[in-house]
């Protein structure tokens, strides 16, 4: 076949969501197909003589828990979508997160974390990290900056935090604690999940590391696992080197093809998203059987003034946590009365999915009021349209509470 032709070369400077059509496309030397294919071969020819090649090489292609072409192509995407100068791919967030503390840390550091993140990240700094690397971790109200400056210790390596933080919907003032990090000698790493490109790029405000799982909102249907880690080239490296080919957590060529595909779609998705949950939010907020309902786009959340100026006024995330006024039975019969939105764990996708969180567990005596009283129900605003969302919710709590 001949089908040959040379590839594009993009202007300099494009907007989002062009590159979020272009950035980490080519067109295929092999066939001419303008979208880059799904790769799925393990290893790629070695030049004549390999003797003088590194076996742990990241870039070019070379094998691919080292540097699959989908995946090779996915880093580079993600880099120019976040404004970072590199970025890596891995299994899922997790690997993502773990490759980070993995890689950055050692015995005897300590890291300060926000007290409200993901499970798995709270876990990681409770058990794993402490018990079997002696890595200490102290707790702090991430908006309380005095609280972090007083925690920082001599050996602080790292903060840790959540732009929208799982599943309270805190939100941290990411400029503030980078300054905080860096006087302390330390990196800052934020975990951007719910708040994905372009609604938020923590990097402009001096985060060092940001992570995303990009099984959520950044491939956006569902059905791929991925996690990202970008940054500078500096701290990006070694990652790729410790966590990345050591460890070997990598992702698959097709989840990568998947993600690549579906963050084509992440701007115009986004803006439904936002556009979608603030309506939500609005209609739950009102209705005087929901107990409390926790968005940065309301005005009653603590930190709304601060996630206006933060995500320059392009909106609040799709994520929001509430209750409805009653016991863990009441809440589990208002998700059972729920027709269209799905009782499921995951965020950012493309349906509108509820998981309820109750009252007991180790982490969730840690959450603030009303969330220990209450419990929560934790709610990703999906793509359906906002008003057959809220005839459902309304459905469910005319069901819930009729006499
Ligand atoms: N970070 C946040 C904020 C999350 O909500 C999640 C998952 O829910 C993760 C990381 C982990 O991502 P994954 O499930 O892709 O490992």
């Amino acid at each position: 076949m001949t089908t040959q032709r040379p590839d594009k070369h993009l202007p300099e400077s494009l907007a989002f969501e062009s590159l979020a059509v272009h950035g980490g496309n080519r067109v295929d030397p092999g066939t001419g197909a303008i979208r880059s294919p799904l790769v799925l071969a393990n290893s790629y020819t070695l030049p004549e003589d390999p003797a003088d090649i590194s076996w742990s090489r990241t870039d070019p292609p070379l094998y691919t828990r080292n540097s699959g072409t989908n995946q090779l192509l996915l880093q580079e995407k993600l880099a120019a979508l976040d404004g970072g100068e590199d970025a890596l791919v891995l299994a899922s967030g997790v690997a993502a997160l773990h490759a980070v503390f993995f890689t950055h840390l050692r015995s005897g550091d300590h890291v300060i974390v926000s007290d409200i993140t993901y499970e798995a990240t709270w876990r990681l700094f409770t058990e794993l990290l402490p018990q079997r690397y002696d890595i200490r971790a102290t707790f702090v109200d991430s908006t309380d900056h005095e609280a972090v400056r007083a925690a920082v210790q001599p050996n602080t390596k790292l903060v840790h935090v959540e732009a929208i933080a799982n599943p309270t919907t805190r939100v941290t003032d990411i400029a503030a604690l980078a300054n905080i990090a860096h006087d302390a000698g330390a990196i800052l790493s934020v975990d951007s999940t719910f708040t994905p490109p372009p609604l938020y790029r923590p990097i402009r405000d001096g985060a060092d590391l940001v992570v995303h799982s990009l099984t959520k909102f950044v491939n956006g249907h569902g059905d791929a696992m991925g996690g990202a880690i970008v940054g500078s080239a500096e701290l990006v490296a070694p990652i790729k080197a410790d966590a990345m080919v050591d460890v070997g957590g990598v992702i698959s060529p097709f989840n990568a093809w998947l993600i690549t595909r579906g963050s084509v779609t992440l701007p115009l998705r986004l803006r439904q998203h936002l556009a979608s949950a603030r309506r939500v939010a609005e209609f739950l907020d009102a209705d005087p059987r929901v107990a409390y309902v926790a968005y940065p786009g309301l005005p009653s959340h603590p930190e709304h003034e601060l996630a206006e100026k933060q995500f320059g006024g392009r909106g609040f995330g799709s994520v929001m946590a509430f209750a409805v006024d009653g016991d863990p039975d009441t809440q589990n019969r208002f998700v059972a009365n729920l027709a269209l939105i799905t009782s499921a764990v995951s965020v950012g996708h493309d349906e509108t999915l509820i998981v309820h969180v109750g009252t007991s567990g180790p982490r969730v005596t840690a959450y603030p009021e009303p969330f220990r009283a209450y419990g929560h129900l934790r709610m990703s605003v999906g793509l359906e349209d906002p008003d057959d969302l809220i005839a459902d919710l309304s459905h469910a709590l005319d069901a819930t509470f009729e006499r």
